[in-house]
């Protein structure tokens, strides 16, 4: 038998998942797949970790299966076409820590129980990672399960990092800046450690580019700032997400042209970002390819909006040394990655076209005076890493 731990990250209507073996050298990747479309029309595809397909997979009766069947039936694959592997644990992202979740912790009742409270703050994605665990918890009661928080990165900034300008009483309450896709920064600050380590010690933008995506502002490896804020909706353009907005925006839409909360939510969300700008799509590369001028503006808009951004960032800093690009657009768009660093020449950084082209390790020119790098994510390894540095002390697990 092999030992192995499994990702999980169970979206809305999707739910990714990796599976690692445990090697001498850490996590190795064995498989990994991605069920969507559900409550519409699942599908599954799993690759091992040649690419090969291990599963593609569509329901009949799929539109009424829920989260809870579709991983039952997940479960019932892999016991049936993995049955070498005998997983150790299994690791979930967990949107959201709170206050008081700075860490991967094992899952209790009283932990599932205080996440509960959380929901509220990230509707639309708690209660999914929470629905996941309660499942796999029916399914194999024995089994560790780990909630690794894409909030925890960013735990230990300052006060003032965190603190909007409203009374006290609500910043005690929880209304504060939170900063997300801490899963994707902290697999960027280990891996810029191992690449670079001069850069990891320095002041680092690192932009995470994705159909969400934010910029995080690090020193030493560390969160010091960070564009999402009390939910993931605040920062950049992203693909229907509206990113910084004036709140008086929203009273406006709701007090003079009668909107309820619930359609505000769902334009903020779901309508707007690149997708409401463009009215083409929320998918960059289809945005590329558009000859619609609101395509183009769609596509200016986020590269200005990333830039401006950075700048803020860098104020927080007091300097930059470096940025990094990961993500979607990040690792694979050099001419979004162009206009941004274009507008951040005032820097120094002087992009080298011919890298940037072919998305290499490093695209800035030897002469810039500050390094730009593209370093792919690696979301679902992070949460492996994560939940192994829990469950190995705690079930004597060695290797
Ligand atoms: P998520 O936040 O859902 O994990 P991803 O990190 O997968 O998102 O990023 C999705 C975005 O990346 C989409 O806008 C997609 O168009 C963009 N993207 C992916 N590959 C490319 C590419 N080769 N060129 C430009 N954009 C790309």
């Amino acid at each position: 038998m092999t030992r192995a731990v499994v990702s999980l990250n169970a979206g809305s209507s999707s739910i990714k998942f990796a599976l690692f073996t445990l090697g001498p050298d850490g996590p190795e990747h064995a498989a990994a797949g991605k069920l969507e479309g559900i409550g519409i029309a699942p599908h599954l595809v799993a690759r091992g970790a040649d690419g090969t397909v291990l599963i593609d997979q569509d329901w009949d009766n799929g539109a009424r299966l829920t989260h809870e069947a579709l991983l039952r039936e997940l479960f019932g694959w892999a016991s049936q076409h993995l049955p070498e592997h005998e997983i150790v644990a299994i690791g979930h992202r967990v949107v959201h820590g709170g206050m008081s979740f700075a860490r991967p912790l094992l899952v209790d009742d009283a932990l599932l129980e205080a996440l509960d409270l959380l929901c509220p703050l990230a509707p639309l994605h708690q209660p999914h990672n929470l629905a996941a665990i309660r499942a796999i918890r029916t399914l194999a009661p024995a089994l560790p399960q780990v909630a690794c928080f894409d909030t925890a990165f960013h735990h230990d900034r300052t006060d003032v990092a965190m603190r909007f300008a409203l009374p006290r009483a609500l910043h005690d309450k929880g209304i504060r800046r939170y900063g997300f896709h801490g899963l994707s920064y902290d697999y960027i600050a280990r891996t810029l450690r191992e690449t670079d380590p001069e850069l990891a010690r320095g002041r680092v933008i690192v932009a995470h580019l994705g159909n969400g995506a934010s910029l995080c502002a690090m020193h030493d490896g560390k969160s010091v700032d960070t564009t999402m804020g009390f939910t993931a909706l605040d920062g950049l353009m992203m693909g229907t997400r509206c990113g910084d907005i004036d709140p008086g925006v929203l009273l406006h839409l709701q007090m003079q042209e009668g909107m309820s909360a619930a359609n505000v939510e769902t334009l903020l969300y779901k309508q707007s970002g690149l997708l409401g700008v463009s009215g083409v799509s929320s998918d960059m590369r289809a945005l590329h390819q558009s000859p619609d001028p609101h395509a183009a503006e769609a596509i200016d808009l986020f590269a200005w909006r990333a830039a401006r951004e950075a700048g803020a960032l860098i104020s927080s800093l007091g300097g930059i040394d470096g940025i990094i690009f990961t993500a979607g657009i990040g690792e694979n768009d050099p001419i979004i990655r162009a206009s941004i660093c274009e507008r951040l020449a005032w820097t120094g950084l002087i992009i080298d076209g011919e890298s940037n082209a072919r998305n290499a390790p490093i695209i800035s020119r030897s002469d810039s005076r500050i390094i730009a790098r593209v370093i792919p994510t690696d979301e679902e390894r992070m949460i492996a890493v994560l939940s192994l540095g829990v469950v190995r002390p705690a079930a004597g697990v060695s290797q």
